[in-house]
């Protein structure tokens, strides 16, 4: 519908500058034309994506005068910083070639001038129609949430009510998704609307809304915190964003070998093959089917088939049985890479799967309170599932009994065994530029470091100083359902981050010792 305006416009460099200052002021009519006429005939989306189509092409106009200038004053190699004529005036005359100054040294400086003038207005210009998109597109969508607050590693979901609504939302706004796939934000709300109806479906006390929409915060955050956005296609993020998303839809709250146990309509369907995976993926297709959830009507058909296939693989790569498959893959993936700088798409896909895979298991690298919360909430699940086992399917020997099962001990092995390796490969791959808030907490990141590496340690050690201790039973608060008793916990997080402190301090000693 706008294509046009990229198409009125050229970078290639005039041949003459007659030519130029008509190119230019021709190209900066269309520019204000379009702003003018989109006000009143557009919806505010198509807008905010003209007036960003406008920002990109007045940078090619200030990208080519900047090049004409340094054509023009090539020879007299002068920086004229001053718009008042009399100062410009002299510079001109006392710092350039005289020589290539006498015949046009006039023309010359009315031209530059002109063009100083111009480079500020298109500033102006660019800036001010950005600030007006901006606060256009945060009128319009009305949230509770900003988007730089889905920017932190330290973002915690739980806090805030309708998560998947913002989060879809704010993400895909912030990859270009929304502008890029033309899609309508009404359809964008009801397909939000509906993937939050099926998240919540059965009622699951962890794999719920909630999980989905940290999921997808949280790969959004390994995106932009990474370098890793130059490295995908944008076909590959907006997959992995709409895969994080849905990669639980309909989850009941019940894991795959209980489906399989059970003889359930699922495991069935699917062959006991990756039943709940395959039934979030098929589920959330069969939901785009609906015009009123179909939020890729406009990708083309060959760009539909990549996205789909890649979605597909995305979210099977989140059945936990692939974890150790995967991590061997990347871990090869980095052994061969030292030896060959290409990129395949195959490489991209496991790097993609491993992202999101990463993301799914994050808790236990999120900061202690994120992470608490949310250890209570998996491990009710996994009880409530026992429970079934027992009453339903008399199971003496369930894979979770709230009676027997050590909490403790469950997590040390989930952390150490699964979380750990995982982010150790991620680690590899990314450059993290920044911390954020949590680096209060840790006394040991001062040098560059990634978010979650010191928070794992410190949970780790937490779960370590309760089994030294051998204090489980006073950790908890109920069994049924299970409630952990935060307070005291705290004390062994104090006593963990203690006990890290001085372990770093040893550590620092034995690197300055020589002879060691
Ligand atoms: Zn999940």
């Amino acid at each position: 519908m706008n294509n046009n305006i990229s198409n009125n416009f050229s970078k290639e460099k005039p041949e003459n500058s007659s030519m130029t200052t008509v190119n230019i002021l021709g190209r900066l009519r269309i520019a204000t034309e379009q702003v003018r006429t989109v006000q009143t005939n557009l919806n505010m989306l198509e807008y905010a994506e003209i007036l960003d189509n406008v920002g990109k092409e007045l940078d090619g106009i200030l990208y080519n005068l900047v090049d004409i200038l340094s054509d023009d004053t090539r020879s007299s190699e002068i920086n004229i910083t001053s718009n008042d004529g009399q100062i410009s005036k002299w510079l001109e005359q006392t710092f350039s070639s005289k020589q290539q100054r006498t015949m046009t040294a006039t023309g010359r400086f009315e031209s530059i001038k002109a063009i100083i003038q111009a480079s500020s207005f298109v500033n102006a210009l660019q800036r001010q129609l950005r600030m007006h998109t901006k606060e256009q597109l945060g009128v319009m969508l009305n949230l509770p949430v900003d988007a730089n607050q889905l920017n932190l590693w330290s973002f915690n979901m739980i806090e805030h009510s309708d998560p998947l609504t913002f989060t879809v939302l704010l993400t895909f706004h912030a990859h270009n998704i929304i502008s890029h796939y033309r899609i309508d934000i009404e359809t964008l709300k009801s397909f939000a609307h509906a993937l939050t109806e099926g998240y919540t479906k059965f009622r699951a006390v962890y794999h719920n809304d909630y999980h989905g929409a940290d999921v997808l915060q949280t790969v959004h955050c390994l995106l932009i915190k990474s370098n890793l956005l130059n490295v995908f296609t944008h076909t590959e993020i907006t997959a992995l964003l709409f895969a994080a998303a849905v990669h639980d839809f309909e989850h009941p709250g019940l894991n795959n070998n209980y489906l399989v146990k059970t003889k359930s309509d699922l495991a069935l369907i699917y062959n006991d093959f990756s039943v709940l995976e395959n039934h979030h993926s098929s589920a959330v297709f069969k939901l785009l089917r609906d015009k009123r959830f179909n939020i890729w009507s406009n990708m083309s058909i060959d760009e539909y088939r990549i996205f789909r296939s890649l979605v597909i693989s995305l979210v099977l790569a989140t059945d936990m049985a692939n974890h150790a498959s995967l991590i061997e893959r990347m871990s090869t993936y980095f052994f061969f890479k030292e030896t060959n700088t290409t990129t395949t798409s195959t490489d991209s896909k496991t790097l993609l799967q491993t992202l999101l895979h990463a993301a799914d298991i994050s808790n236990a690298a999120k900061p202690w309170p994120i992470y608490i919360q949310s250890t209570e909430k998996v491990v009710e699940e996994f009880f409530i599932q026992g429970d079934l086992e027992k009453i339903y399917y008399d199971d003496n020997k369930p894979t979770f009994d709230r009676e027997k099962t050590d909490v403790v001990q469950l997590q040390i092995g989930f952390i150490a065994h699964i979380v750990c390796p995982t982010f150790d490969v991620l680690s590899k791959v990314l450059q993290m530029d920044s911390l954020d808030h949590n680096s209060k907490l840790s006394p040991i990141t001062a040098i560059h470091t990634f978010p979650w590496q010191y928070d794992l340690q410190l949970n780790l050690e937490t779960w370590r100083q309760v089994a030294k201790d051998n204090d489980n039973q006073r950790i908890l608060l109920s069994q049924k359902p299970l409630k952990l008793n935060t307070e005291y916990l705290q004390t062994y997080v104090e006593k963990a981050k203690e006990y890290l402190k001085k372990r770093t301090q040893h550590e620092s000693l034995l690197r300055c010792t020589p002879f060691m």
